[in-house]
């Protein structure tokens, strides 16, 4: 089991597989008021980068559950790099349905929100495991400026211009739901960049290393086109948040 490869390929090398950056992690962290001690899941957990720094900095206990082996086992080895393997722990598997043994205190999915079918199904997924008083984390694209076509949309990497709303919509989403949004941290397009943009010099040396490869064709393709339609499409089009949600 695991992700396509392509995202294996153009994303070793992130820490965070999201505009965030390590500074914005820390300001969502600290703005939740984490306590020692508390549970924190995260389905779609990536390399942990999360988990693994806010065990360090805030003696959080974490699970995360990720389908890239690659991903899981970095995750694995960062946390040993930051002296928190008894803290967190990284289970290698599918998400979709995950529900926690022990209820926990926040309960995440940023920027995996397809794990339980979209935000609303995710959301729902995430209370099952949320204790009382805890707070879900969802990290969601949202549109900074609506495309003004549907082709611009797509240069985005959405499907259709509907994929996502603008923020004030997306705030309203989550309070029509029924949850209250009671933080939000939002990536800019420096953290854009840092996701983005660390993706060509990996592709180049990958090129390098891998010239035979069956997808060496798709990565060159994508190395060649990817800057130029990054700078006139999601960077300019494309907002990023994590919002923290409590249930009325
Ligand atoms: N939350 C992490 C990773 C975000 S990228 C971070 O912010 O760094 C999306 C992640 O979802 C990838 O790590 C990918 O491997 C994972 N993923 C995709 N489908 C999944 C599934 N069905 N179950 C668990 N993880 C999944």
């Amino acid at each position: 089991m695991d992700i396509p490869r392509i995202f294996n390929i153009t994303e070793s090398a992130h820490r965070i597989h999201n505009p965030f950056t390590p500074e914005k992690l820390a300001t969502l962290g600290a703005a939740l008021r984490l306590e020692s001690g508390a549970r924190v899941l995260d389905l779609g957990s990536g390399s942990g980068e999360m988990l693994c720094t806010w065990a360090r900095d805030h003696g959080i206990i974490g699970t995360g559950i990720d389908m890239s082996k690659l991903f899981t086992e970095q995750a694995k080895l960062r946390a040993k790099e930051l002296g928190v393997a008894d803290k967190v722990e990284f289970i290698h598997g599918d998400a979709a349905g995950y529900v926690s043994d022990e209820k926990v205190s926040v309960a995440a999915c940023v920027g995996a929100t397809w794990i339980g079918g979209g935000v609303a199904g995710t959301i729902e997924l995430l209370a099952k495991s949320l204790r009382t008083g805890g707070i879900i984390l969802i990290g969601e694209p949202y549109w900074r400026q609506l495309p003004p076509t549907e082709d611009v949309a797509r240069g985005c990497h959405a499907s259709s211009i509907s994929d996502f709303l603008m923020l004030p919509e997306l705030l309203a989403f989550f309070s029509r739901i029924g949850y209250d949004v009671v933080e939000m941290v939002l990536a800019d397009q420096d953290g854009w960049d840092r996701y983005e943009a660390a993706k060509w010099l990996t592709m180049r040396r990958w090129l390098e290393a891998n010239a035979g490869d069956e997808l060496a064709n798709e990565v060159r393709a994508e190395l060649t086109s990817g800057p130029e339609r990054y700078a006139a499409y999601t960077r300019e089009y494309l907002g990023w948040g994590v919002f923290a949600l409590m249930p009325r």
